[in-house]
C-alpha cells in the first residue's frame, strides 16, 4: 500500500495568499493590509479568487509531500507534472536486486494473473542480477589491469554496472519520491489526477494529496478535485457517467461530511 505524507508546507498558507492577492487592489501598505486580516476576510478573500479565476496568488504557497511504495509507471505519470520539483530513488545509484514491486489490484484479484506477473518480476530480478554481476566483472577486471586497488575498483564496477543492469527493470518496480508543488500547480494535478479517468494508482495518491492540504488549507482546496465536482465533466464518451459518486466521495475526502 502506497504511503503518502505531506511533510512541509508554507505557514499560515491561506493568509499569505489573501494578503498577496489584497495588495493588488489595495492602495494601503502590505503592513496594513495584514493588520486588517482576520479568519473570516481571508476565507471570503480566498473565495473570491477562486470565482474570479484570479490564480496566480496561489502560487506563493508550497506544499511538499513524500510518496513512497509507488510504482516507477506512476512516477512517469506525476513527473509529466512540470511545474513542481522531485527527488526520487535513483535506480543509477542504488542496486535494486531483489527490488519490491506494485501489484495491480486487478493482476492481484485474479490468481492466474497474479502468478504470470510474480513469475515476470522474478524473472526481471534474475535477468537484472545475471547483467550486472557479468557487466561489474568485466568492468572490474578492465581496472585491476589498469593498476586500480581491487576495492576501489570493486566498489565503482557495481555502480557503473547497475546503472545499465536497469534498463531491464519494469514498470512496477517500487520507488518512493519527495515533491513540491505551489497551490496553482496543485489544483492542476487534482483536476486532472483525482478524475476517475486517470489511472487507480496516480488517483488514489493525488486523492490522498487533496485530503492532506485541505486540512492544512480547507478555504483553498475547497474547490479542489475533478471538473466533475462543480461542472460538467469533459471526458464526454469516456467519461465514468458518475459525477454524483464521486461528489459524494469528495466531501468525505475534504471533511465536508
Ligand atoms: C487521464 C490522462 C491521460 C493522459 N494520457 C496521456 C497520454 O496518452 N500521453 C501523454 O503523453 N500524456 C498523457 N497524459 C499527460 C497529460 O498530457 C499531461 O502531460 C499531464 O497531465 C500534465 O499536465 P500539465 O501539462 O497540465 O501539467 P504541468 O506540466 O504541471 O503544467 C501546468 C500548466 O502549465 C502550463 N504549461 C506548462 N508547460 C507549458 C508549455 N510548455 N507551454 C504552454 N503551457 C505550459 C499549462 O497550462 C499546463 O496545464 C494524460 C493525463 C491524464 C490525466
Amino acid at each position: 500500500m502506497f504511503k503518502v505524507k505531506l511533510i512541509s508546507y508554507t505557514p499560515n498558507p491561506e493568509r499569505i495568499i489573501a494578503t498577496a492577492a489584497k495588495l493588488c487592489y489595495s492602495a494601503e501598505g502590505i503592513e496594513k493590509i495584514e493588520e486588517g486580516l482576520n479568519e473570516d476576510n481571508v476565507a471570503n478573500f480566498i473565495s473570491m479568487l477562486t470565482e474570479i479565476g484570479h490564480e496566480s496568488p496561489i502560487e506563493h504557497v508550497s506544499f511538499t509531500f513524500s510518496i513512497e511504495n509507488v510504482s516507477r509507471a506512476l512516477l512517469a505519470q506525476l513527473t509529466r507534472h512540470r511545474i513542481a520539483s522531485y527527488s526520487v530513488k535513483s535506480q543509477r545509484y542504488v542496486n535494486e536486486g531483489q527490488f519490491n514491486f506494485i501489484i495491480p489490484p486487478e493482476i492481484e484479484s485474479v490468481a492466474e494473473a497474479k502468478e504470470e506477473f510474480i513469475k515476470a518480476m522474478n524473472e526481471d530480478m534474475l535477468h537484472y542480477e545475471r547483467i550486472s554481476g557479468i557487466l561489474k566483472n568485466k568492468y572490474k577486471k578492465c581496472m585491476i589491469e589498469e593498476g586500480i586497488d581491487e576495492k576501489i575498483a570493486n566498489k565503482i564496477s557495481e555502480k557503473k554496472a547497475i546503472e545499465d543492469a536497469r534498463f531491464v527493470l519494469p514498470n512496477a518496480c517500487e520507488t518512493k519520491i519527495i515533491c513540491t508543488f505551489n497551490a496553482r500547480s496543485l489544483m492542476n494535478l487534482f483536476l486532472h489526477r483525482c478524475c476517475n479517468r486517470a489511472q487507480w494508482e496516480i488517483r488514489e495518491v493525488a486523492i490522498e494529496m487533496l485530503r492532506l492540504v485541505s486540512k492544512a488549507a480547507p478555504n483553498l482546496f475547497k474547490k479542489a478535485g475533478p471538473p466533475c465536482l462543480f461542472g460538467t465533466c469533459p471526458e464526454g464518451k469516456m467519461s465514468c457517467g458518475d459525477p454524483y459518486g464521486v461528489r459524494e466521495r469528495f466531501k468525505k475526502i475534504k471533511g465536508e461530511q
